[in-house]
């Protein structure tokens, strides 16, 4: 079969995520793929179209993130270490999720990849399965993107030895980075995420990586705790410009920070670069005096440390993260994601707050045949009269 046909019958068969997406998105998508076929030689460009920058020129792109604390939730992994060993121990589970995540709304299959990396197996003691456990999370992220048609994303993140006065952990960290990114693009991702730094220079390290070791496009997104700099003093905008002068494609903020305290940075990035930006804050309510996640407290319990098996009284309400997807995009952030604590239910609402329907939305809340609240002829009186001692 030629290259030209093999690209035709995916463009067909995209159907599935036109549904999904927004029309002028899903437009975008079959377009770029026919556009495409006929000048490329190779069949394997049939999976670069449309890619991530032509999507996000034709409008929002969804991005489910944070896969490690609701495995974590699901007794798959633990809270602390947060490495998904899940990976080799249960596979099917991160594929199930996957697809939930799919089904809620998300354009990307981002493999799960995050604190999959050196340092992190090394902490513990499972250096040894640092290339197999790779492995198979891009496996897995790429089975399921191909299947229903969504991005396939690889991931690098935060190494947690970066020190700018250590030359030795420096070599460390750019190593970690160079074989993530490897792996990344032998598996054939199309685009790299890097997430979740504290310092903007790692930040920028993880970048050059990703320029160096891959061709494919750079997300870049950084988290800001309670002080609203990186590590080394800079501010998220000044942040975001170094970082779309060294050749991002993307860049903007991740984690940490829940909708409310994220929001206000956001301008000023938006504000201050030209290229796309990307918003996935944490799904909980954070405030002016608790800005992230970890430092939020629970007046319940002597004001401990919610962070991270705590935060559940914190958790954003799923009309309160579809009004943060609709804000942030309205300001003109498109790459658009919920992190750690989202689970399906808050991407649906994301993507919902964008005017999409995802599949999941079949089963979104109709209290009109509620045996209480409801609306419906069939509701018996017996029980809608007695609603207001419910
Ligand atoms: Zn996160």
């Amino acid at each position: 079969m030629s290259a030209a046909k093999t690209v035709k019958k995916k463009g067909k068969s995209g159907k599935g995520a036109a549904a999904r997406g927004g029309g002028a998105v899903a437009r975008g998508r079959s377009n770029g793929a026919a556009g495409k076929s006929r000048g490329a030689g190779k069949a394997q460009a049939a999976y670069k179209e449309p890619g991530l920058m032509k999507r996000l020129a034709a409008g929002p792109v969804i991005c489910a993130e944070g896969y490690v604390f609701e495995l974590e939730r699901r007794g798959y992994l633990q809270a602390g270490a947060f490495v998904p060993v899940v990976l080799t121990e249960h596979p099917e589970v991160v594929e199930q999720l996957h697809m939930d995540f799919v089904r809620a709304g998300s354009d990307v299959t981002q493999a799960l990849t995050y604190y999959v990396h050196r340092e992190k197996l090394r902490v513990i003691g499972r250096e040894k399965d640092l290339v197999p456990m790779n492995r198979i999370a891009l496996k897995i992220a790429k089975k399921v993107a191909r299947k229903t048609h969504t991005l396939f994303a690889g991931d690098i993140c935060n190494t947690n030895i970066y020190d700018p006065a250590d030359k030795k952990a420096l070599r460390e960290v750019e190593r970690i980075f160079a074989e993530q990114v490897g792996w990344a693009a032998d598996a054939g991702v199309d685009y790299i995420v890097a997430e979740t730094f504290s310092w903007g220079a790692e930040a920028i390290m993880a970048l050059e990586a990703i320029k160096k070791h891959s061709k494919v496009p750079a997300v870049v997104t950084f988290s800001v705790h309670r002080e609203e700099q990186t590590r080394e003093g800079w501010s998220p905008a000044e942040t975001c410009k170094r970082l779309e002068a060294a050749g991002a494609d993307v860049v903007g903020l991740n984690c940490h920070r829940g909708p409310d305290t994220m929001l206000p940075l956001l301008r000023e990035i938006r504000d201050t670069v030209k290229c796309e930006v990307a918003a996935l804050p944490v799904p909980y309510r954070t405030t002016t005096e608790q800005p992230s996640f970890m430092s939020l407290t629970d007046p319940c319990c002597d004001n401990a440390r919610a962070f991270p098996i705590g935060l559940d009284p914190f958790v954003c309400t799923r009309a309160e993260i579809g009004e943060f997807g609709r804000a942030a995009y309205e300001m003109g952030v498109k790459y658009l994601g919920v992190c750690c604590g989202a689970g399906p239910h808050h991407i649906r609402a994301l993507a919902e707050g964008l005017g999409r329907h995802p599949d999941a939305s079949k089963y979104s809340a109709d209290m009109s045949k509620h045996a209480f609240f409801g609306t419906d002829k069939k509701i018996k009186e017996v029980q809608t009269e007695y609603r207001a001692k419910l």
